[in-house]
């Protein structure tokens, strides 16, 4: 077993897989000689084996031995000593930040002994008493999992006995009583007496940390946020430093720029005379941390100097815990710190002013997803309003949705598909299924550094919070308000930006982010976040190796996507210009049974189709326009069978004829197909039904002849779909061919495939002699690989198969690199070895997912083709992709 206890003096911030990002920090900042009580880490290794096993590895126990003693000496008194105990903390920390998921046990050291050794020494028995409470508390609930209520109803009790609603009202007599019934609840609950032995109380606590890691909460985090489950937490054992000595000691939280807005200054919270997680939990009103300038003026400023420090030596946002003991600053934690999407490219940007990094590196530090959360929509500021309140704007956005005041309640009207907003006083990390649920959340109480702010902008979802005016009673389930009162499922609308509350839906309007991309809005107007924005995309557009084209099949959505910065068109799905009044043409093609009848039809549509190309060619002028020829099965042009049968019984019930009807159901069901999606489509169809290819290709032609004449620049490609073995591919194009001829105008319009079978990747050496590019259907190659098929599996089992950790995500969603991904691999290098110049794209969904993009990247894609509103995020991560490794 290698070393599983680090002295923070030992560690350092590049180890947070090993000592978890708090471990690792708070080593960083005790060998940058900043504050830091004296501590050690137990490493995620000790987790891990702990987890697996099912015991904490053998030599745990003397590393730690060998530490305390260490830390004994250092802070010269000793673990359970009568009369100066020393008092540690035991607290969570993994390599990958999961705010309020795990598990703390403050204040372990006390028993029924030092507590008093600890009255004398701070002079403050009401301090000790508090601060014994809390651990038995703390270790009730998280060791020895105590429900919370048991405590809080005694702490309710003890003070409605004294006819207060402050806890700081209790004095030391009550909470010594308040400790007895809790270590009364303790035996009541295990039979077994609250441990004197401090060094079983931590010995307890860091295998229910451990313990933590697997928590249901926990994991709905990691699956959420998708942070890998097998990493485990490290253990952090700190020296106590107390908050809660008095109005001279306190807690807080500080960012060295906004994380909301990312403008630079010093924002955070200040609670006086408060311990541990008070700030974060958002349970007491907190005051904006300037005010502690007022308050202790040495503790501000040397607090300002640390975080002048700590932002030169992270190079980027940090946050930042601490607390003054006594007029005392003490670091407790740091970290580069959450922020939002606006907040992640203002400060990007302004590092760059500011001559902290250099462009490239400021482009790794911006997400696609985080691009894509700016691009939604916002409140029109012209609309009718009906604001009640306006607080904090903890995680910006535009939500309306229906009032609900628990999570359950949030999480079975999502599974209705409504839309609501959670409002709570304040959140907690058992909130976490509501949070995902809801819309927006809106709290009474807290900060922009409490749980709901923390996790909220985590999820990039829409957060209000602190709304004092507001009194929420959840039992009630109202919201009182300046005399009005609104109850459970009222619709209202939050603004994360602003902090507005509105009663009922407000109007919304595009976001900046989406006028700039439309070019309604220049780069150089004034609004901060917009220019940055454009200053990482126009690098990204730089360096990027990939080519950027789009999924349309329309001329408006071309122009957009066109605006949006695609470079062509990747795929035009042509059976979608199929629909609507064509479907008689369709249908007429489908039901001929003779050439005449056939090609009658077929003359029909393609004029129809010739004008699609004519106007979409146009829009997409001097660009490649992949068009690929019809691919699903016909009878998804026909009414559905079930339909046409009652109609045909129902004519033949009242003695009607029912001509043009059973011809059709005859038709659907020659055509019914027990698995069209492995049915006759895509290539298939188009060796099966003579002419159709042919009429689309002519279509295509004579579009681009015609525009040609016009003095025009277009640049068709055909592309065959569902292509499984190349024989397939040689009939296609020898017909193709042939039509181009007889078209004429000297046209060279490339003819290439899609590769979205296993069979077309793994011998993509053959196919590539018959097409001049290849397009990777990754949709297809998922489903195909896989054996599911997607409209029936996504919404059956996939949630159950992402619980269980079979995947991590979806792989409709991003590329299975092992498998799909291995084949497109397969695909690139067998395709190559053939034409080594072979011009490659994928255009399944995949192409707009970040993580997919830079997968395409690496195996040496061309070009990726998405949907238009995804373009900015795969400019922005194909850009991204190319960045040097770190
Ligand atoms: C694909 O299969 O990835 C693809 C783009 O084709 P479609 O989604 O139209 O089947
Ligand atoms: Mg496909």
């Amino acid at each position: 077993m290698p070393k599983l206890v680090y002295d923070f003096a030992e560690g350092n911030k590049d180890l947070k897989q090993l000592l978890g990002g708090k471990g690792a920090n708070l080593a960083e900042m005790t060998n940058l000689g900043l504050p830091v009580p004296p501590g050690f880490t137990i490493t995620a290794d000790a987790c891990r084996a702990y987890l697996s096993t099912g015991a904490v590895p053998a030599e745990l126990a003397d590393e730690i031995d060998h530490h305390v003693a260490l830390l004994e000496q250092k802070m010269g008194k000793k673990l359970g000593q009568a009369d100066d105990p020393l008092l540690v903390s035991v607290r969570s920390g993994a390599a990958v930040s999961m705010p309020g998921m795990m598990e703390t046990v403050l204040n372990v050291g006390l028993n029924d002994d030092s507590v008093n050794g600890l009255a004398h020494q701070s002079g403050n028995p009401r301090f000790a008493w508090d601060a014994y409470r809390r651990l038995v508390q703390m270790f009730g609930k998280t060791v020895l999992g105590m429900d919370g209520e048991v405590f809080e109803d005694a702490i309710e009790a003890a003070k409605q006995a004294k006819g207060t609603r402050n806890d700081l009202d209790l004095d030391a007599d009550d909470l010594q009583r308040l400790v007895g019934t809790f270590k009364q609840a303790v035996h009541d609950h295990t039979g077994r007496e609250f441990p004197q032995d401090p060094r079983t109380q931590m010995d307890l606590a860091i295998e229910a940390v451990f313990d933590s890691w697997n928590a249901d909460r926990a994991i709905l985090y990691r699956r959420q946020e998708r942070i890998p489950a097998d990493l485990g937490t490290a253990v952090n054992i700190c020296s106590m430093v107390f908050g809660n000595l008095g109005m001279d000691s306190g807690t807080g939280v500080a960012f060295t720029r906004d994380p909301s807005s990312g403008q630079p200054g010093v924002y955070g919270d200040y609670l006086q005379n408060a311990q541990g997680e008070d700030v974060v939990a958002g349970i007491r009103n907190t005051v904006p941390l300037a005010e502690l300038e007022q308050l202790d003026k040495t503790s501000y400023d040397d607090l300002m100097r640390i975080m002048a420090t700590l932002e030169g030596h992270y190079r980027d946002l940090c946050d930042i815990e601490f607390t003054v003991e006594r007029g005392k600053l003490w670091m407790l934690q740091t970290r580069v710190g959450k922020r939002t999407a606006a907040a992640a490219f203002r400060i990007a940007t302004s590092l760059i002013d500011e001559g902290v990094i250099d462009t490239g590196e400021a482009l790794g530090r911006v997400k696609g997803a985080q691009l894509a959360q700016l691009m939604f929509p916002r409140f029109d500021a012209d609309a009718d309003k009906d604001l009640i309140t306006k607080a904090i704007g903890a995680s910006p956005g535009a939500a309306s949705g229906q009032v609900v005041f628990t999570s359950a309640a949030a999480v079975e009207a999502a599974e209705r598909g409504e839309k609501v907003i959670l409002v709570r006083r304040e959140t907690n990390p058992d909130d976490l299924h509501g949070m995902i649920a809801a819309q927006g959340i809106l709290t009474s109480r807290g900060g922009k550094t409490s749980h709901a702010a923390v996790v909220a902008r985590g999820m990039g979802k829409t957060c209000v919070c602190g709304a004092e005016d507001l009194d929420v009673n959840v039992a009630k389930g109202t919201i009182a308000v300046d005399g009005t009162v609104l109850e459970a499922g009222e619709l209202i609308s939050i603004d994360g930006t602003t902090g507005e509350v509105f009663r009922g839906e407000v109007q919304v309007v595009p976001s900046p982010v989406v006028q700039y991309f439309e070019g309604t809005l220049a780069p150089d107007a004034g609004d901060e976040l917009v220019a940055s924005v454009h200053r990482l995309i126009k690098y990204a557009d730089d360096v990027r190796r990939l080519g950027v084209r789009t999924n349309a099949d329309t001329a408006d959505d071309a122009a957009r996507a066109r605006r949006f910065g695609a470079e062509g068109i990747g795929l035009c799905r042509t059976e979608h210009m199929f629909l609507g009044e064509r479907r008689e043409s369709v249908e007429r093609l489908i039901l001929a049974d003779n050439d005449a009848d056939r090609d009658t039809a077929l003359a029909e549509l393609e004029p129809l189709q010739r004008d699609d190309f004519l106007e979409l060619l146009d829009a997409m002028d001097g660009l490649p326009v992949t068009i690929r020829l019809i691919d699903p099965p016909l009878h998804e042009f026909l009414p559905s069978m079930e339909e046409l049968a009652v109609k045909v019984a129902v004519a033949r019930e009242r003695g009607e004829e029912p001509g043009h009807d059973a011809a059709l159901l005859a038709a659907v069901e020659r055509l019914h197909e027990q698995n069209p999606m492995l049915g006759l489509r895509g290539v298939r169809l188009g060796l099966v039904i003579p002419g159709l290819f042919a009429m689309q290709v002519r279509a295509i032609a004579t579009a681009a002849l015609e525009l040609r004449r016009r003095g025009r620049d277009p640049r068709p490609e055909i592309m065959i779909p569902l292509v499984g073995a190349v024989q397939e591919l040689h009939l296609v194009r020898d017909e193709v061919e042939r039509v181009l001829a007889e078209v004429g105008g000297g046209q060279e319009i490339p003819i290439g495939t899609m590769i979205e079978l296993p069979r077309a990747a793994v011998i993509a050496d053959q196919i590539a002699e018959a097409a001049d590019f290849f397009s990777f259907g990754t949709n297809d190659l998922t489903q195909t690989t896989w054996g599911f098929s997607r409209d029936d599996v996504e919404g059956a089992f996939f949630s159950r198969y992402l619980e269980k950790g079979i995947f991590a995500v979806s792989p409709f969603e991003s590329i299975d690199r092992e498998g799909v991904g291995a084949l497109v691999r397969t695909g690139v290098d067998r395709g190559r070895a053939t034409k080594p110049g072979l011009k490659l794209g994928v255009c399944g969904e995949h192409g707009g997912d970040p993580d997919s993009i830079h997968f395409f990247h690496e195996v040496g894609l061309d070009y990726v083709s998405c949907s238009p509103f995804r373009l900015p995020v795969a400019r922005l991560e194909a850009g991204r992709a190319a960045l040097p490794a770190e």
